[in-house]
């Protein structure tokens, strides 16, 4: 069973519902060993995570409720960096704080967030995902990072979209060439869109252009969520033969 839930949110950001402590409570309380806090860094001003981030308390929250756990739940710890392309000098200070894991996630396209009507009323649908899957190309050759966020995002907002198999393709060649993996993001379950983000097809590609690694996570915000649709990941995880892994100190290792 896969007890390893590494992507986390809790009050350290801006829509995180439950204090860390909480959040590991729960964590434990659902039968999860390892976690990974994976809190909002934002750069895009209209972000309204912008200016949130507070690396001092978290890090400190962190210790204290790593040492409260031990031998119980294995608390790690790292951030989930909007756009990491767009803000390269904000990277590079976050990679020298010694997290275990970062995110990188396409959460906005230009001005606006995905959920925005403002979005569609600039570009057509289809043109919303091609312009996302060129941003997540652009983050991959960049790299600085671990692992790439919530694949196929928009969809959780604007309806499903099945990437194309040739740009699924440059992604996930990009993505091996700068040692980015993916995660099995189960979000979607909970927000109306029943799939992982990614979904099987470029889990499939990503199986066979690399090592097959990758994280597993439920983008929990509140309690009663840690762990949700792991189930649905671990489904993936078999059937595709894939290798979960977990950060430790920004290594993957097998779990
Ligand atoms: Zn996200
Ligand atoms: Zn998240």
């Amino acid at each position: 069973m896969l007890t390893a839930d590494l992507h986390l949110h809790s009050t350290f950001s801006i829509d995180g519902c439950n204090t860390l402590q909480e959040m590991t409570d729960a964590a434990w309380r659902a039968g999860l060993r390892t976690l990974c806090f994976t809190e909002h860094v934002d750069h895009n001003p209209r972000d309204t995570g912008y200016g949130f981030y507070d690396y001092e308390a978290y890090r400190e929250a962190v210790l204290q409720v790593k040492e409260a756990y031990e031998g119980r739940i294995e608390v790690l710890w790292g951030i989930e960096f909007s756009e990491p392309h767009l803000y390269p000098a904000e990277l590079e200070r976050e990679q020298q704080r010694g997290y275990d894991m970062i995110i990188g996630s396409q959460h906005f396209l230009g001005k606006w967030f995905f959920g925005e009507r403002e979005m569609l009323e600039q570009w057509p649908r289809e043109e919303v995902f091609s312009r996302y899957y060129e941003e997540l190309c652009a983050m991959a050759d960049h790299g600085g990072f671990d692992v790439m966020g919530h694949i196929g995002f928009p969809c959780r907002y604007i309806g499903d979209h099945p990437m194309p198999e040739d740009v699924a393709r440059v992604l996930a060649a990009k993505m091996v060439k700068s040692g980015i993996l993916p995660e099995i993001n189960t979000s979607g379950f909970r927000k109306g869109y029943p799939k992982t983000l990614p979904d099987e097809p470029f889990l499939r590609i990503w199986r066979d252009l690399s090592c097959g690694s990758v994280t597993a996570g439920s983008d929990a915000h509140r309690i009663g969520e840690p762990g949700n649709g792991l189930e649905q990941a671990e489904d993936a995880v078999r059937m595709l033969g894939l290798e979960p892994v977990v950060f430790r100190s920004r290594k993957a290792v097998r779990l």
